[in-house]
Formats: structure tokens, C-alpha cells, sequence
């Protein structure tokens, strides 16, 4: 078999074997096919399709890359979450600890931010000593213990994924519905997860437009969790405006912290409840989402969602007194509210621009590798369907750098636009889907 037969069969159209995608797969991992190859192949993915028997036959591909985690042994139902990604996207900060609070142990593995969304990894690292690069042993040995964890992506799960995932975000083939769905997936089933609750983000924040493609995305994904007898739910959720209020690294965590002592925004909060009300029920801790929220509030409420916040972060080695005190959390030097510039409704609050707005000011890469300033970020004073008047507060950007701060507030104040009549606030979620 030569890889090249196989990237001219796939960019002719036709349908690949399992036998050519393993060895297409298992020969990028191993570094024998080059990176020229790999990203030939990815292109004629994008642009040729794959049938969902081929984006299941890669999936497993990817995901037999590298090792297969088994958590049978160390917890009752192996849980996960994943989100496709966003701006404002805090919600397995809260996630987590609410489920493992509620009794069921959940360990996840995370990413970093990608172009203008945030990460996980990222967001956490704002707290001092915080340890994200776990073993799969100690990883386990965490979960077991603790019933929480939350670590980066080890290089031993999935590893051609972290390949092709590096390839097309630099040939400009991210946006490809089975390569995200593969991705994903390969990622889900490597990680050990039995059951997985999907949060597929939808809008100008989001890498799916439009409700239409996000569909496609996640019904290939609940059928790829099918096929591999996996339980999925797919959400479908807003991402034209930022999730609550805060775009940035540390202010990210500071909201994360507010709303496990059960405030924050209330779309945040309701978002969280719904995802971990979703997680309860594959896990067959509730019946209906009645049930699954009368548990998760009560965690919020009696502070034991935030106690098994504490525990994990203090599994990993981060600084408590962050925790207890989020004034100490990294603080930009310049920080400035801009007033509305007009009164009226607000109609959007574009979720890229913000997120773009945050990564410039260093929230995020421009390079791979780059480092990120943890304290700055955009806190967004309204949402979609807010009556706001002249001269009150709409943003507030923390910076480190008076340039970076002017042009920021440039496109956070073109991402904000007004109407004079009432507008419709944007629902939270658009559909629900299970296999
Ligand atoms: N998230 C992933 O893990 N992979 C993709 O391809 C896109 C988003």
C-alpha cells in the first residue's frame, strides 16, 4: 500500500477502506508518512467528504494510534463532557466538581485554546502551581481518590490526532464536519469514556455556523459513539454571543468560582446545569433532568460542588488562597470600563470579535507555542435582548498594555450592535440529540 494511491483515491472521491485509513493513520503516528502527505490527505478530506462508515473506520483509527485508557477499574461509569469550543466556554471548571459532587467521579482530559476560543488548560494555569501534565497513573490513581481530575491531553491517547489536529489548523482545514467528528471521538474513546455528553457550540463564535452544519457535526458524532457502543448526548448550543460574562484566562476561573457558590451569570449557570443534568443521567445517578437538578442545586447551594473544586485543585498542587480569595488571581495593569455608546437593545454581541479582542490581548495564541497573559481578557456588562442606556457600563477590558487596551476596545465596541426595538434573547440550546 503507498499513501499517495490513498490521497489520490480520497481526493478523486472515493471511499476509503478501513485497511487504507489504518495504515494511513498508524504510519502517521509512527512518522512514516510526512507531514506533506498528511496534510495532502487532510485537504482532500475537506474538500472530498467522508461516507460515516469512514469517519467511523478513522475514528477508530485515531484512537488505536496510541493507548486505550480503561477506567473500569477504577470508576463505577467512565464520564466525560466535550465541547467543540467558544468564548466565555468555562463550563467544565464547574461541571466537574458539580458532578463529582453529586457522586458521580469525573476525569477529563482538556485542551488548550485554538484560535479564538479559550481552553481549559489554559484557564486553569491562571492558578498559581496548578499541574496539568498528569500519567495516565497518576491520572487514575487522582480519580480514584479524589473523584476528580482534570488534566491535559496526554501524548500517549490518540497521538495521530494531536498530528492532524496541528497540520489543519495550519492549512486551513479545521472546518471539515468528519474531521472535527473523528477528532473528537478518537479523543472520547482513547480517554476510556463509557458515556459522553456533547456540547456542540453553534455561531460566530463557534466552528459550526449555522444550526444546519452543527447538526450534521453531532449526529455523526452520536452515531461514531454508537458504533463503538459508547451512550452520547449531543447539545447544540449558542455561541453567537460569549457564554456569561468574562472572556480571559483569569477572569474565566474568578466567574467559574462565583457560580460554584452558586451565583454567577445566569446563562452560565444554566448552561452548567443542563450539561451536568445530561451527565447525571448517562451516569444513572437521575432519572429525568427534574431530579438531576434538584441534586445539582442543592451541590451549589451547600457548597459542596465548591468543596470538590478546592480538592481538585489541590489534588494537582494550585494555591488554595486563589481559591478563597480570587482578588488573588493574576490582575491586568490597565483596566477599563467603556460606556454604551447609545441607548437601545443590544442585538449581537459577536462571539469572535470578543474572542478575538481577548486572544490580541494576549488571552490567547497567536502561534503555537506563544505564552498567555493570564490576567487579561474582555467582562461583557449585557447580553442579546438587554435594554442598555446611554452611558452605563458595556465591557471592561483588562490589559497589560495601553496600545493593546485601545485597539481592543476598539473591536469589542464594533462587536456590540444596537436596535431600537426589543430584541429576542438567543436561546441557550437549540436541540438535543442521543443515540
Ligand atoms: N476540537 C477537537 O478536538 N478537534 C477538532 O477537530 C475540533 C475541535
Amino acid at each position: 500500500m503507498r499513501a499517495v494511491d490513498i490521497i489520490i483515491k480520497k481526493r478523486d472521491g472515493g471511499e476509503l477502506s478501513w485497511e487504507e485509513l489504518d495504515f494511513f493513520i498508524q504510519g502517521l503516528a509512527r512518522g512514516e508518512i510526512p507531514d506533506y502527505q498528511a496534510a495532502a490527505w487532510a485537504m482532500a478530506v475537506y474538500f472530498q467528504g467522508m461516507t460515516p462508515d469512514e469517519t467511523s473506520d478513522l475514528t477508530l483509527a485515531l484512537a488505536l494510534s496510541g493507548e486505550i485508557m480503561d477506567l473500569s477499574d477504577t470508576v463505577p461509569l467512565a464520564v466525560d463532557k466535550h465541547s467543540t469550543g467558544g468564548v466565555g466556554d468555562k463550563v467544565t471548571l464547574v461541571v466537574e466538581p458539580l458532578v463529582a459532587a453529586c457522586g458521580v467521579p469525573m476525569g477529563k482530559m482538556s485542551g488548550r485554546g485554538l484560535g479564538h476560543s479559550g481552553g481549559t488548560l489554559d484557564k486553569l494555569e491562571s492558578i498559581p502551581g496548578f499541574r496539568s501534565s498528569l500519567s495516565i497513573a497518576e491520572f487514575k490513581r487522582q480519580l480514584k481518590e479524589v473523584g476528580v481530575v482534570l488534566a491535559g491531553q496526554s501524548a500517549d491517547l490518540a497521538p495521530a490526532d494531536g498530528k492532524l489536529y496541528a497540520l489543519r489548523d495550519v492549512i486551513g482545514a479545521v472546518g471539515s464536519i468528519p474531521l472535527i467528528a473523528s477528532s473528537v471521538m478518537s479523543k472520547k474513546i482513547a480517554g476510556g469514556a463509557r458515556a459522553i455528553v456533547l456540547d456542540v457550540k453553534v455561531g460566530s463564535g463557534a466552528f459550526m455556523p449555522t444550526v444546519v452544519e452543527a447538526t450534521k457535526l453531532a449526529k455523526l458524532m452520536v452515531e461514531i459513539g454508537r458504533r463503538a457502543h459508547r451512550r452520547v448526548i449531543a447539545l447544540i448550543s449558542d455561541m453567537n454571543q460569549p457564554l456569561g460574562h468574562a472572556v480571559g484566562n483569569a477572569l474565566e476561573v474568578r466567574e467559574a468560582i462565583e457560580t460554584l457558590h452558586n451565583g454567577g451569570p445566569p446563562d452560565f449557570r444554566e448552561h452548567c446545569l443542563v450539561v451536568a443534568g445530561h451527565l447525571l443521567i448517562l451516569a444513572r445517578k437521575a432519572r429525568m433532568m427534574k431530579t438531576a437538578r434538584q441534586h445539582l442545586e442543592q451541590a451549589l447551594a451547600d457548597g459542596s460542588a465548591f468543596a470538590k473544586f478546592k480538592q481538585l485543585i489541590e489534588a494537582q498542587g494550585g494555591d488554595l488562597r486563589v481559591i478563597e480569595n480570587p482578588d488573588l488571581l493574576p490582575q491586568a495593569s490597565h483596566i477599563e470600563t467603556v460606556p454604551a455608546p447609545r441607548s437601545g437593545y443590544l442585538a449581537e454581541v459577536n462571539a469572535h470579535e470578543v474572542g478575538m479582542a481577548a486572544v490580541n490581548l494576549g488571552a490567547g495564541r497567536a502561534q503555537k507555542g506563544d505564552t498567555i497573559d493570564h490576567a487579561v481578557g474582555v467582562v461583557i456588562h449585557h447580553k442579546v435582548g438587554d435594554g442598555v442606556r446611554k452611558g452605563e457600563p458595556l465591557f471592561t477590558i483588562h490589559a497589560n498594555d495601553a496600545a493593546k487596551l485601545k485597539i481592543a476596545k476598539a473591536r469589542v465596541l464594533a462587536a456590540h450592535k444596537f436596535s431600537a426595538k426589543q430584541v429576542q434573547p438567543l436561546p441557550l440550546f437549540y436541540k438535543v440529540l442521543r443515540s
